[in-house]
């Protein structure tokens, strides 16, 4: 451990899917710098949609790049691989000290219902959760606007809450907030996720060769007419806060698995 003044701030890693150079985790750094000591560590390219992958054929490369606030210069590396990657780089090799906190965003485009497994911004801290470590992910729900200042004021002040109080363990935040005007958000609601999905279509295409190929065309459908669900507070003109984990067992379906008698003979698979 350095002896910098600093040290009594935490440290906070910023990360994102919409790769180090886009405006979303400019935004982020901008808002999160008065609370506490940042540095970045966030994919080169873009890595929308990239779920939690890992890179694990082709080696992971890591460069410094300049970034910086208003206040100074952020210690700041891109990287080859996806945002779980960059996580996992971060933690182990890059940084000096472990991050107290990893904040993943400000991602362009929400990242509410059935999207959350898709998410790379989701993923990333979702990484962190896994190695024992704070995080929450946080995505504006917009795919043409530009302006982050808004989604960045909330997110400074749900950071700064997490700071003080710490996340149960194994549980991370994802935040999504509405598009609007700071006089125009409604308030914040703590949600669950919406069950919903894609209805998948695909364009069928030819190239110039005369070989077919495919472009993924879905229709995001909402299912849940809950009122206490992520699509609703976004609807309705709330910031939305989901506590998610990454244990996915079904602990609902444990009981109802175990009776089915999968010791009985008859249960057994055929040995011809
Ligand atoms: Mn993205």
């Amino acid at each position: 451990m350095s002896d910098s003044p600093s040290d009594d701030l935490p440290h906070i890693l910023l990360c994102n899917d919409d790769g180090i150079a886009a405006p979303g985790i400019q935004a982020l750094a901008e808002a999160l710098d008065p609370l506490g000591t940042l540095s970045v560590v966030a994919p080169e390219s873009e890595q929308s949609a990239v779920g939690h992958a890992i890179t694990v054929r082709d080696p992971v490369r890591a460069h410094e790049v300049e970034f910086s606030t208003s206040s100074g210069p952020v210690p700041a590396w891109a990287v080859t691989g996806t945002p779980t990657d960059s996580v996992k780089l971060a933690c182990h090799e890059l940084l000096d000290t472990r991050p107290d906190l990893v904040v993943s965003g400000i991602n362009h485009g929400p990242n509410t219902a059935v999207n959350v497994l898709y998410s790379g911004t989701v993923s990333a801290a979702t990484e962190a959760s896994i190695l024992g470590i704070d995080a929450v992910a946080v995505s504006l729900c917009d795919w043409s606007s530009d302006d982050f200042a808004v989604a960045g004021r909330w997110t400074r002040r749900i950071v700064r809450l997490v700071l003080r109080a710490g996340l149960p363990e194994g549980t991370l935040l994802n935040v999504n907030v509405p598009a609007l005007p700071a006089d125009e958000i409604s308030g914040l609601a703590v949600t669950r996720q919406a069950r919903s999905r894609w209805e998948e279509g695909f364009d069928t295409r030819t190239d110039p060769a005369d070989r077919r190929y495919y472009w993924l065309a879905g229709t995001f459908v909402d299912l849940d007419d809950g009122q206490e669900t992520d699509t609703t507070a976004i609807d309705r003109g709330y910031v939305s806060v989901t506590p998610l984990q990454h244990d996915l067992t079904a602990y609902d379906a444990l009981d109802a698995l175990r009776d089915w008698g999968w010791s009985e003979d008859d249960s057994e698979p055929d040995e011809t």
